[in-house]
């Protein structure tokens, strides 16, 4: 009985109020997707938003995806995958990607059809879990390619969910050509002057609570990942957020304000 009752509220009231928010939003005009460049109310959650986050990821101030305004309505672009083609049009990289070989891990979609549109030498898309058929089971911390195989890498929200990301930021190093840049996006603290990845935080509650879900292996510190970077060889060079876009344009299109562009170079010599 209970159970029926649930099935008539989940189609008869659940899912029609749920079209009608959505056909409603779709008719605002407060955000706009700079992906498919579509306006709207409002972007969609990540879970419950920011009701998500445990205490102390709110204490520690993350520097992470807006998980407000996250999901496009229209395309699903997320706000990381939505700020990177921003900041692509600013520092031109689209430009660069007709004569490069390209390593792309984790591949979001749109951003992966833009750059196939762009016509790369290559475009390799990897990762652990593939999911399609045209994306290579790649481990990061063991990348089956010469070295100096690639002009553009790009990992996006990647490094939290690998264990030894030390070993992959040498991989990552190791298959760029010199002058080869990388895009390595992760959640930082800036309060932290250390990681924080500790073995007895080890259940998915405790993981949620500390490193911000269930499964992430660490909160990186600011300082010690852009430290690590330098040490793997990298010169970094870190793009303001606040260098291009102004708060209100940021709210806009649902970016975090807060998210620099982690840019890193291997030098040629
Ligand atoms: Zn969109």
């Amino acid at each position: 009985m209970i159970s029926l009752l649930k099935s008539i509220y989940r189609f008869f009231i659940k899912r029609p109020i749920v079209k009608i928010t959505s056909i409603f939003n779709k008719t605002g005009n407060k955000h706009k997707c700079y992906v498919c460049e579509n306006t709207f109310n409002s972007f969609t959650k990540y879970g419950r938003g920011t009701k998500y986050l445990s205490e102390y990821m709110k204490k520690l101030n993350m520097v992470g995806s807006d998980i407000d305004n996250f999901g496009c309505p229209y395309c699903s672009a997320h706000d990381r995958e939505r700020h990177l083609y921003m900041f692509f049009d600013r520092i031109k990289l689209w430009e660069k990607i007709s004569h490069s070989n390209i390593l792309h891990f984790a591949p979001e979609k749109n951003l992966a059809e833009k750059i196939k549109s762009l016509n790369p030498k290559q475009h390799i898309r990897a990762d652990f879990y593939p999911k399609q058929k045209n994306i290579e089971k790649i481990d990061a911390t063991d990348i089956p390619y010469d070295n100096n195989t690639f002009d553009l890498l790009l990992c996006n929200h990647v490094l939290e969910h690998i264990p030894n990301y030390f070993k992959a930021i040498q991989e990552i190093f190791r298959v760029l050509k010199p002058n080869g840049i990388a895009i390595l996006q992760t959640p930082y603290s800036k309060l932290l002057s250390r990681n924080l990845e500790e073995e007895n935080i080890n259940t998915d509650e405790q993981r949620h609570f500390f490193y911000g879900e269930n499964d992430h292996y660490r909160v990186f510190s600011e300082k010690q990942f852009f430290e690590d970077l330098k040490k793997v060889g990298f010169n970094l060079k870190i793009i303001k957020n606040s260098d291009f876009f102004d708060e209100k344009t940021s709210i806009y299109y649902g970016i975090n304000a807060k998210e620099d562009l982690v840019q890193v170079i291997k030098p040629s010599s």
